[in-house]
């Protein structure tokens, strides 16, 4: 096993981005190379930056590239120094990083706090992506619900449904379905789970008729014909959800349903790239859409 590579701490991290300009240097490195073929002459450019601007501009013919464009820090009266830092909360924290300790960091209102938050775990789902899982030569796929959230404002049970889904040595994906039955359950796999699949899962009536679908299905307690007892299990999708319960508990305490998917990416992107956590933060920069021209 390879090693995972160490992550810079706070105040390293601080120290390599001492101001905008530096933030600025590595935005348009990330997102488009300060040498690149130029998008108007069409030569080898180096991009040199014009003061006192946010851009870049070819040595050429003087085109000019604004890296922020596309970006939540275009138009954002929050540095882009403090933009970094918050980002690098989330691509370090296990367990999520929440408004109010974003606004006592950095010094905002916690609205802007709370939107700034929201951005990044919805890029954070752009980045994960959700490939598919499973399939010939895949690992054992195992799935599994979990019910998250509280009460509504009449006390009364409100939890949403979620699907869990995780590639043993693979890539989790998460969905709310609308409700724990089969004909939403079903269709959720599908998208997600390769046909031909090994599928493990609880003995819960929703996942009773994948095998009619071509999977290999086995269930925790009815260990499967096909494959070995003991690789039916469904612990490490047990222990995606353990860990996303703690953290909710924990860090954001309630999480509406509105926004529960987003909370979900956030925790499927820090799953998914794990083994590379160096790469968080860059790929996050990348994953802001770019103007079309
Ligand atoms: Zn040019």
């Amino acid at each position: 096993m390879s090693k995972t590579p160490k992550l810079p701490t706070v105040r390293e991290f601080l120290e390599r981005f001492p101001d905008d300009d530096s933030c600025l240097d590595h935005l348009m490195e990330t997102r488009y190379g300060k040498r690149h073929e130029c998008a108007k002459c069409g030569k080898p450019a180096n991009y040199h930056r014009v003061k006192a601007r946010r851009c870049y501009e070819c040595d050429f013919c003087g085109y000019q590239v604004y890296p922020t464009a596309g970006t939540p820090f275009e138009n954002t009266r929050t540095s882009l120094r403090d933009w970094f830092h918050v980002m690098f909360m989330f691509t370090t924290s296990r367990n999520g990083v929440s408004a109010k300790e974003v606004q006592r960091t950095i010094g905002v209102t916690y609205k802007t706090a709370w939107r700034m938050c929201n951005l990044i775990r919805q890029y954070m789902g752009y980045v994960d992506g959700d490939n598919s899982l499973g399939g010939k030569g895949g690992g054992i796929v195992e799935a599994d619900k979990a019910f998250i959230g509280g009460r509504d404002k009449l006390g009364q049970d409100d939890k949403a449904v979620v699907l869990g889904i995780i590639e043993r040595g693979g890539e989790v994906v998460t969905r709310v379905i609308p409700s724990k039955r089969a004909n939403h359950v079903i269709p959720a796999i599908f998208k997600w789970v390769r046909p031909g699949s090994r599928i493990a899962t609880d003995e819960a009536g929703a996942f009773r008729e994948l095998s009619e679908h071509g999977y290999r299905h086995g269930t925790v307690n009815h260990s499967a014909k096909e494959y070995v007892s003991g690789e039916v299990h469904t612990n490490n999708i047990e222990a995606f959800w353990s860990h996303v319960k703690r953290s909710i508990n924990g860090t954001y305490v309630t999480v509406s349903k509105k926004w529960l998917q987003t909370y979900l990416w956030e925790f499927e992107f820090r799953q998914n790239l794990r083994k590379q956590p160096h790469l968080m933060f860059d790929l996050l920069l990348q994953s802001f859409p770019r103007p079309a021209r």
